[in-house]
């Protein structure tokens, strides 16, 4: 007996060219903009897994500022398309007094980034700025205020470049949308 099948296409939004060309020029803006830091006093990206962990290679090795990197978990969605509303954050970070940039792969309604800056804040870095490989400003739900922005993308399902559709396509070097 055969399985009914369900045919997924992913239509390409940007290019890994294109993609790497934009974090090189996002990594000169923050060493530009970070230009005071040192080694006793290093930028710290704070990573947010898993989605980020592509870019965030990429931008680490773009940036020529003295820096250092974090972990934090965030999981929004489950196995649909649509955001849960609900946000689990894991993490184990001692930011006090530091300078944090947070490193994300898409702001969508806001939510997890609503979240994740609150909790960080409570713990009293020096200061607190956020990176984003994508924004959808059109879904956006809760204010966010971003620092660094790679694209702006229309409100549709994107994969690849490290984002995910159920653990899968976060090999691919591009960025698409997800069409079945
Ligand atoms: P928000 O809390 O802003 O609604 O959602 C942010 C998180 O939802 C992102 O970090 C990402 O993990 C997930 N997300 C939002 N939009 C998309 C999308 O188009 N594709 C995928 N794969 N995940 C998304």
């Amino acid at each position: 007996m055969s399985k009914k099948q369900t045919v997924t296409t992913i239509t390409p939004l940007f290019s890994a060219e294109t993609i790497g060309n934009r974090i090189r020029e996002i990594g000169k803006e923050i060493s530009d903009d970070y230009a005071g830091a040192t080694p006793e006093c290093p930028l710290h990206l704070v990573v947010v897994l898993k989605g980020a962990f592509i870019f965030a290679a990429d931008l680490a090795r773009a940036i020529t500022i003295p820096c250092t990197i974090d972990f934090i978990h965030a999981s929004s969605y489950g196995s649909e398309r649509t955001s849960s509303g609900n946000v689990a954050i894991r993490h184990n970070l001692n930011v006090a007094g530091r300078h944090l940039l947070l490193v994300e792969d898409i702001i969508d309604t806001g939510l997890t980034m609503q979240q994740i800056t609150a909790e960080l804040r409570a713990l009293q870095p020096a200061s607190l700025k956020i990176c984003s490989l994508l924004d959808k400003p059109e879904a956006r739900k809760h204010p966010v205020a971003i620092a660094y922005t790679g694209f702006i993308v229309p409100n549709t399902f994107i994969v690849g470049f490290g984002i995910d559709h159920n653990e899968r396509y976060r090999e691919l070097p591009s960025l698409g949308i997800l069409c079945s």
